[in-house]
């Protein structure tokens, strides 16, 4: 069995003047793990790594803007 827990990446774009971003790109990520693995899980194909603070789906945001991130404590 694989690990079950998903995340899903926004690549955000700030809006000029005004306090919201809109998104932009929306990846799913899956977790590629065994099951009951210990440590951040990960999607081999993204080659991105996250911690799921107890959230089986976990929603990831990323600004344009930052330099592409490869882990999300
Ligand atoms: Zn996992």
């Amino acid at each position: 069995m694989s690990c079950p827990y998903r995340a899903v990446l926004l690549v955000t774009r700030d809006m000029r003047g005004t306090a919201s971003s809109v998104a932009k790109l929306r990846i799913e990520l899956h977790c590629g793990e065994p099951e009951g693995h210990l440590g951040a899980h990960h999607d081999p194909r993204h080659g991105i790594q996250w911690d799921d603070h107890g959230k089986t789906v976990r929603t990831l945001l990323r600004d344009e803007s930052e330099p592409a991130r490869s882990h999300f404590p």
